[in-house]
């Protein structure tokens, strides 16, 4: 498999570090609000990566964090008057409400930075120690940035390019406007954790994803990813800290995703130009954020509109359709073997398979591996059309490679009918209920379960899942 590596700006052929096994980090949230759509990309791309990896054989262990403490965390619980605990708690739960509706699976690990104090704290020590921070003279420590002669390796700046950028302001207690804090000292009224070194304090946004990676995956790992903006200053950032903390590579293989756009620019909080997944989940249905998200390489630019947002929503219910049409035939056709023409059409479909392959192989291309679903999906209607005494055991066959293939991308693996008006936002209510019942919030299941009956939908919790239906 290639993967287009930030580090050395070509695709590379991925080498894990022990054959195998992938160890890989991705950025997460920071929990302070819902998070919008352009937030769900990498969520969902580096989701499909370690899903293909798991397909491919791969042991994967995926670790994805929650900034659970920095300035806007702190200055939401300010607003409403409450502890920072209590914001960080709240929009976690959300996160997993709108990830559990969107396919994302569970990472191997979502440590949360208050929960990695110990990791961070000696991370922080250990380059105090080696002389690569300081502590300055009202209570921060910084890094020691020209200590690091490889500053500046993935984001391809030499160091007086990026010096020229780099001010101290005043009031800073800084040796080098390169410097950056590891550790900043407590002000009044916000949380703080003691350490060895004497300043109270909380970690910086930097060390808390170096500290994670050690402490759950070790000083080298083969995958990092995030988004494109966390290129620079925090993945040189991490870079350097581990690095210097650890004295080996950090990471070999840089993945970062593209920015999800919205009328052509970045797609975010602060331009205030978002849309909360939870709100266009409400409007398309959750699966169809995933089917636009998938249809783009992961590293392009991919806009946002309500034209796209429509087609996916239709490319899906087509898929859908196909696999119903599937079912159907499986149970009421005849035949346990195929004939001779079946089994060479079968053999047919499997260049399908090579396709996708191929271009997930090709830096996680899953634009072109969608085209080859949608083309083995036509060869399976056509054939099914033209031979209506089609054997089972073909029916059967093609619906497992269909059912494989899209199995990769999480997509049309859902039970209930996609072919109801409502069926994505009843799905995203029972998303949100399942999420409510796994947090013990029993309540707010029963009140999505009688807002479901008001809309005339009665549903059957079984293993498989929540089975729906109109009554
Ligand atoms: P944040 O919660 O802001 O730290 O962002 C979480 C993740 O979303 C990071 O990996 C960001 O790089 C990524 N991200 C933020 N905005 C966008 C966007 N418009 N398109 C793609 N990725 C984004
Ligand atoms: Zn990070």
């Amino acid at each position: 498999m290639k993967l287009y590596n930030t580090l050395t700006r070509q695709k590379d052929e991925f080498i894990p570090l022990t054959p195998g096994e992938v160890k890989m980090y991705s950025c997460g949230p920071t929990v302070y609000n819902y998070f919008h759509v352009g937030n769900a990309r990498p969520f969902i791309v580096f989701d499909v990566l370690r899903r293909y990896f798991e397909y491919r054989g791969y042991k994967v262990t995926f670790v994805q964090n929650f900034t659970d403490i920095d300035d806007k965390v702190i200055g939401k619980a300010n607003d409403e008057g409450v502890d920072f605990n209590v914001i960080a708690d709240r929009y976690i739960k959300e996160y997993y409400v709108d990830a559990d509706g969107l396919g994302i699976g569970r990472a191997t690990v979502h440590p949360r930075a208050t929960e990695t104090m110990d990791a961070i704290i000696d991370i922080v020590q250990r380059l105090l120690d080696n002389g690569h921070a300081y502590l300055a003279e009202n209570g921060d420590v910084y890094f020691r940035t020209r200590s690091f002669a490889d500053y500046g390796k993935l984001c391809h700046q030499p160091m007086e390019e990026l010096q020229a950028g780099a001010r101290i302001s005043v009031g800073e207690v800084k040796e080098d406007p390169m410097d950056f804090a590891v550790w900043k000292a407590a002000k009044p009224g916000e949380p703080a954790w003691d350490t060895p070194w004497g300043s109270k304090g909380r970690p910086g946004w930097h060390i808390e994803c170096s500290a994670m990676v050690n402490k759950y995956l070790g000083p080298t790992i083969d995958i990092h990813s995030g988004g494109l903006d966390l290129t620079f200053p925090h993945h040189e950032n991490e870079i350097a800290q581990s690095e210097c903390a650890n004295g080996c590579t950090f990471a070999n293989y840089w993945l970062h995703n593209g920015f999800l756009t919205i009328d052509n620019e970045k797609m975010s909080k602060s331009k205030g130009n978002f849309f909360m997944v939870r709100d266009a989940a409400k409007e398309f249905g959750y699966e169809t954020i995933r089917m636009f998200m998938l249809s783009a390489h992961y590293r392009t630019p991919l806009n946002y509109s309500a034209d796209s947002l429509e087609m996916s929503k239709a490319s899906l219910a087509r898929l859908y359709e196909a696999r119903s049409n599937m079912e159907f035939r499986m149970e009421k056709a005849a035949g346990d073997t195929m004939t001779v023409e079946e089994a060479a059409k079968c053999e047919e479909l499997g260049r399908y398979k090579q396709k996708f392959i191929e271009a997930m192989d090709d830096d996680l291309n899953t634009a072109d591996a969608l085209s080859a679903i949608f083309e083995l999906t036509r060869e399976i209607n056509a054939y099914m059309g033209a031979h209506q005494d089609a054997t089972r055991a073909w029916l059967r066959a093609a619906h497992g490679l269909f059912m494989e293939l899209t199995g990769v991308l999480n997509l049309v693996q859902k039970r209930e009918d996609a072919a109801d008006p409502e069926a994505d936002k009843i799905e995203a209510l029972i998303a949100q209920r399942a999420a409510a019942k796994k947090e013990k919030n029993f309540a707010e299941a029963d009140r999505i379960r009688d807002e479901l009956a008001a809309m005339g939908v009665t549903i059957k919790d079984t293993r498989q899942g929540t089975q729906w239906s109109r009554a």
